[in-house]
């Protein structure tokens, strides 16, 4: 044997003697492949008979399974406000009727330059809704966008004195003021929880989470009134919104980081450790 060349070795599994596909004397043909093949190692979720299915009487807004979301949605996000970049009231309410069908990213990308060109409500006022197109076209839908930016304006000059309206009801008199960019303004500007701002996420999160089976936003919004307590709206709103964001994507949720996981039984869930509820969907 030439210098330096050691003899193989057997291995000690024995697969040298498993040719693939070859069969073993005395086994059948799906023997000899179980003995070729070892089975993989099975992922690591719990068969179903062994996930904790709900009990008889489960209450989806039982207010001890509701403290419990509210309570992690403490620990995951607990300072968390709108992350729309403003410095008064007007600027938010601007913000907040250009960040609709968009993103806050893509709106905080456009509005510095604009409250620069355009300081104050009155100077918003003045324009035709035309002449502020551009400035807010990379936000989509600009057409309207303009016309309720400015229109807005023009109330609150003309009606208001030239003060955002702290209160719901005048608020919903502005042109392209709804209640969720009504409830924004309140909430993280003048800190009145008066509702809750029920945007995208709010929208898809509350229904994963079972706090409403409803689809339009104002039964929506009722329904969280009624289960959510009224000091934790505002918050609420920008921890689901956050938890939108981070985790809880339209699509494809983080499921396997979140720490709801095993509280939230979303049909649409990408991974679970307990019984998914077949009525919960996105
Ligand atoms: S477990 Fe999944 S679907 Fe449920 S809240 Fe968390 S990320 Fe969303």
């Amino acid at each position: 044997m030439p210098r330096g060349v050691a003899p193989r070795q057997p291995a000690r599994t024995g697969r040298q003697d498993r040719v693939k596909g070859a069969r073993v004397p005395g086994t059948s043909a799906k023997t000899a492949k179980s003995v070729a093949r070892p089975p993989k190692p099975r992922q690591a979720i719990p068969k179903p008979s062994a996930r904790p299915a709900k009990s008889k009487g489960y209450d989806p807004v039982a207010p001890k399974r509701v403290v419990e979301i509210l309570k992690r949605l403490d620990q995951m996000y607990p300072d968390v406000t709108c992350a729309l970049t403003h410095s008064s009231a007007w600027e938010l309410l601007v913000a907040t009727i250009l960040s609709a069908q968009s993103t806050d990213v893509n709106v905080n990308r456009v509005t510095p330059e604009l409250f620069r060109k355009y300081p104050t409500v009155e100077a918003f006022a003045a324009l035709a809704p035309e002449q502020l197109e551009p400035d807010v076209r990379s936000t989509g839908f600009f057409r309207n966008k303009s016309k309720s930016v400015v229109g807005a304006a023009k109330k609150i000059v003309s009606d208001f004195g030239g003060q955002v309206p702290d209160d719901m009801e005048k608020l919903l008199t502005l042109p392209g003021v709804a209640r969720k960019t009504a409830n924004v303004v309140l909430g993280t500007w003048f800190k009145k929880g008066v509702g809750v701002v029920v945007d995208t996420h709010v929208h898809r999160i509350s229904r994963r989470l079972e706090l409403t089976k409803e689809d339009e936003p104002q039964k929506i919004e009722q329904d969280l009134m009624k289960v959510i307590p009224q000091e934790k709206w505002i918050l609420f709103s920008h921890q689901i919104i956050w938890h939108g964001r981070k985790l809880c994507y339209a699509r494809k949720p983080k499921c396997a980081d979140c720490p709801l996981e095993n509280i939230c039984h979303a049909a649409d869930k990408t991974w679970s450790t307990v019984e998914i509820h077949k009525n919960a969907k996105a």
